[in-house]
């Protein structure tokens, strides 16, 4: 179905739990984050969520959180959304520390293909970051993946200036000989724990790695480039510097039900509790309520969007 600007709403972004076993600190709220069980939608509320946005057109859902793996039965839900008339293409976002239990489980549940974040390719700067990760469970996540056959596997990594901007040259070089697309993700003003002063635009990877070469867009929000000789792609995704608001073909589901036509707005419709022509009903309107674009949002507007990204999932 399309919406009143004419993008076709085509990908739903479910987040299936706050929680997650890291706590990046762009992320994640100081403090515990708890729901009640009965608080967030159940495997087979989701399914019928997502089947009635794919009688509305949605083809591709990505299942994300918090921490996606986190949640008990992960790979049966994908397994549920799978099989749902019209959807073609499961993904996941992930951390990655828990595909070495979970990746086979999931390719055989009809996972696509996976995106693992790694700010860091240094074991303490990835431990300060999260909050006490480890960068060896995360490099045996992507070589599960991998190994499972969830490809292309597709890197995030957030720009944190003072952080990891000095890393940007050594994350490329990965895309040398590895058929991986690595990306590189504007830092969004969330409320998470960095201040204005981190935001780097995408520009600074083209500045720092002045031998990428541009490659045709794919259709995603990234724009692509690559090494003259290298196997994989580097993509930054620009939500500041270049909004993409105008292609945005998506609506997000969260852990308790609402669907959030914009990333970056504080509108919600709640879904929980609606069946049969309600439920198509309202997700029309959701669709239809997509704004034409975000407010302001640079290193000093804070998103509208009134939650940490943990209760989004990116
Ligand atoms: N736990 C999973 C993970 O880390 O990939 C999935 C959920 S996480 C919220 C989804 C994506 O959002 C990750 O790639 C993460 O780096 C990104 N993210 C979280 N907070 C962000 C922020 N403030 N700005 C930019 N990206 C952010
Ligand atoms: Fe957890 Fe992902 Fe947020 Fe990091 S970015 S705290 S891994 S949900």
């Amino acid at each position: 179905m399309k919406d009143q600007f004419e993008r076709e709403i085509s990908y739903l972004r479910v987040s299936i739990t706050d929680l997650c076993n890291l706590r990046c600190r762009y992320c994640m709220p100081d403090g515990v984050c708890q729901k009640r069980h009965e608080d967030i939608l159940s495997f087979e509320e989701i399914a019928e969520i997502v089947a009635a946005a794919a009688a509305l057109g949605v083809r591709k859902v990505r299942v994300t959180g918090g921490e996606p793996l986190v949640r008990r039965g992960c790979a049966e839900l994908c397994r549920m959304l799978a099989d749902i008339d019209g959807i073609e293409e499961i993904d996941l976002t992930t951390n990655g520390t828990l595909l070495p239990r979970y990746a086979k489980e999931l390719k055989a549940a009809g996972v696509t293909r996976v995106n693992i974040s790694v700010d860091s390719l240094d074991p303490e700067k990835y431990a300060d970051i999260t909050g006490g990760g480890r960068l060896q469970d995360a490099l045996d996540g992507i070589r599960a993946a991998q190994e499972a056959g969830l490809t292309p596997v597709k890197l995030n990594a957030v720009l944190i200036g003072g952080f990891n901007d000095d890393e940007i040259p050594a994350f490329v070089e990965h895309t040398r000989r590895a058929p991986i697309e690595l990306r590189f993700i504007e830092l969004m003003p969330m409320g998470g724990r960095f201040g204005p002063e981190a935001y780097l635009p995408g520009e600074t990877v083209l500045e720092r790695v002045p031998e990428l070469v541009p490659v045709p867009h794919d259709g995603g929000v990234a724009r692509l480039y690559r090494l003259p000789d290298g196997q994989g792609r580097v993509g930054l995704i620009s939500p500041l510097s270049r909004h993409f608001c105008a292609s945005c073909n998506r609506l997000r589901l969260t852990s308790e039900g609402h669907l959030k036509p914009c990333l970056h707005s504080s509108a919600e419709i709640n879904v929980r509790g609606l069946h049969g022509d309600a439920l198509l009903d309202t997700l029309r309107r959701a669709i239809r309520e997509k704004p034409r674009q975000h407010g302001v949002l640079d290193a000093d507007h804070r998103s509208e969007a009134g939650r940490t990204m943990n209760t989004i999932g990116g």
